[in-house]
């Protein structure tokens, strides 16, 4: 399975309104590619993504019971 990457991380998290501006992704990015838009309350990419995956790792979005809580 190929890495995920920022697209991955902005279509099953940011745009499903799962993310809660931690933060996280924008720390943890190697490259620095990912910016914290406060004017949004997400997360945006502003440079190149590598695909390495780590911010979709990290993310706790993607944790969050969405269908048990409906
Ligand atoms: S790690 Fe996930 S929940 Fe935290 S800011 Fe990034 S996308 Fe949002
Ligand atoms: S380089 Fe890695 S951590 Fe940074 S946006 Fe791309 S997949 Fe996420």
């Amino acid at each position: 399975m190929a890495s995920k990457n920022f697209s991955d991380l902005k279509k099953n998290i940011i745009d499903k309104g799962l993310c809660t501006s931690c933060g996280t992704c924008v720390g943890v990015c190697p490259v620095g590619c990912i910016h914290f838009d406060y004017d949004q309350e997400e997360p945006v990419l502003e440079d190149s993504c590598t695909s390495c995956g780590v911010c979709f790792q990290v993310c706790p979005g993607g944790e969050i019971p969405l269908l048990e809580m409906e």
